[in-house]
């Protein structure tokens, strides 16, 4: 097979992970990326931007090569997660259970990044554009090729977008998307607790939106606020010191004491393209399609957009562009849109107060507790294996 030119746009989590695969298939990679890569340093403050990488997410990611390059005091596994409802009964889920070593594991997205640029740097067949954007493409069904921001053209047989979800190659093309505000915005606070690591994660509904743990490596921890965009607002202008008070009278009980150590606020925004393809280029990622963060799905559904692609373009060598960026279409929006749709469902449900919806989240969750083989099933879905 003739090694293909793949130019691949955005070198976050999954435009690093994409070029890192195909990049190990022979395919010769022009990795453009905004910003210059700057790696991370061991003994640093922990950074906000965690993610929750499922079980799949890591076994990728040791494929790839990079998961043991991860350093040892930056990965935090979780064995246990736990949800409820302020009031009502827990849903508990145990590695164990599933006869799993860990339920999933958080790590910093910046961290994830960093072992899959230094794999990418060993590479002889991957040339790389740093602080460079698109400002052009020429786009066909059978080649593409992309003007940078400096005036240089590269020709590729495919562009893989992984710009985010501002992606500016979704706006090039012109691919619509359907989009909504969620009118909340979700604050992370990074906490330094007196107690030693946590192997759990749990996450408390409230009518004004879910508060999540999500620990980190050694004493450190995340907390997740999601609530109106005026009370974010108001939570972002306060000391560290003050926001710790406010965390002990309003968040969910810690059961240890803590320094808030760094917080920022995100807004949320439901995205999804109308089409993940046009001529040679496709959509990965969140340039395809973000999610409510509340299950943590967002870089987990964007990994299984790389394997599908990769998988996709390694077994059919020899089928037009045209037919394989369709095949990747057809395996991809239906299942992103059904995890969209369902974090939607579950956010919307927890935040309505009518009694009879009360009554009935209260007795799913009753029953999913209770449901055994069924729950660990679902959480075995949710965990994408
Ligand atoms: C508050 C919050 C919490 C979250 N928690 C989780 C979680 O626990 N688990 C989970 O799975 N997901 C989580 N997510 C979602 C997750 O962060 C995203 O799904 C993930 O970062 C998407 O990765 P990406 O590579 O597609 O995009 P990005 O991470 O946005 O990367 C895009 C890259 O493209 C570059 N870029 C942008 N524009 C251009 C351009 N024009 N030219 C060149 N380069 C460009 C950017 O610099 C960046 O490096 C969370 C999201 C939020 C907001």
């Amino acid at each position: 097979m003739q090694s293909r030119q793949v130019i691949v746009v955005g070198g976050g989590l999954v435009g690093t992970l994409t070029a890192l695969l195909l990049a190990k298939q022979g395919d010769s990679i022009h990795l453009v990326e905004k910003k210059p890569f700057i790696p991370p340093i061991k003994s640093a403050a922990f950074d906000l931007r965690v993610s929750a990488f499922s079980a799949q997410s890591q076994k990728l990611l040791a494929l790839a090569g990079v998961w043991d390059c991860l350093p040892k005091n930056r990965v935090c596994a979780y064995q246990r997660l736990q949800t409820w409802e302020r009031g009502s009964q827990k849903l508990c889920f145990d590695s164990a259970d599933l006869e799993l070593d860990a339920l999933g594991y958080i790590v910093e997205n910046r961290w994830i990044q960093a072992v899959l640029w230094q794999a990418l740097q060993a590479l002889p067949n991957v040339t790389f554009y740093e602080g460079r954007q698109v400002s052009h493409i020429n786009n066909s069904d059978s080649a593409v090729s992309v003007d940078l921001d400096n005036g240089q053209q590269i020709k590729a047989q495919l562009l893989v977008a992984c710009d985010g979800g501002n992606s500016t190659v979704r706006q090039l093309l012109n691919i619509p998307v359907t989009a909504w505000d969620y009118r909340q915005h979700c604050m992370l606070v990074n906490i330094k607790t007196d107690s030693v690591e946590q192997n759990i994660t749990w996450q408390e509904f409230r009518e004004t939106g879910p508060c999540a743990f999500l620990p980190l490596a050694e004493n450190n921890a995340s907390l997740v606020w999601y609530h109106s965009p005026q009370k974010i607002r108001q939570l972002s202008g306060l000391s560290n010191s003050q926001l710790k008070e406010v965390v002990i009278a309003e968040f969910p009980a810690l059961p240890f004491d803590f320094t808030v150590e760094d917080k920022g606020a995100f807004p949320l925004i439901r995205r999804h393209a109308q089409t993940y393809f046009k001529g040679s280029c496709v959509l990965l990622g969140d340039a395809a399609h973000t999610i409510n963060p509340l299950a943590g799905q967002g870089v987990n559904l964007g990994f299984k957009d790389a394997e599908c692609l990769v998988n996709l373009l390694q077994s059919s060598p020899d089928l037009p562009m045209s037919i394989l960026l369709k095949r990747y279409e057809c395996k991809r929006k239906p299942a992103n849109l059904l995890m969209q749709s369902a974090m939607d469902l579950f956010y919307k449900g927890s935040k309505c107060e009518l009694d009879s919806v009360r009554w009935l989240r209260k007795g799913v969750l009753h029953l999913a507790q209770n449901s055994g083989a069924v729950k660990n099933r679902v959480m075995k879905y949710a965990m994408g294996l």
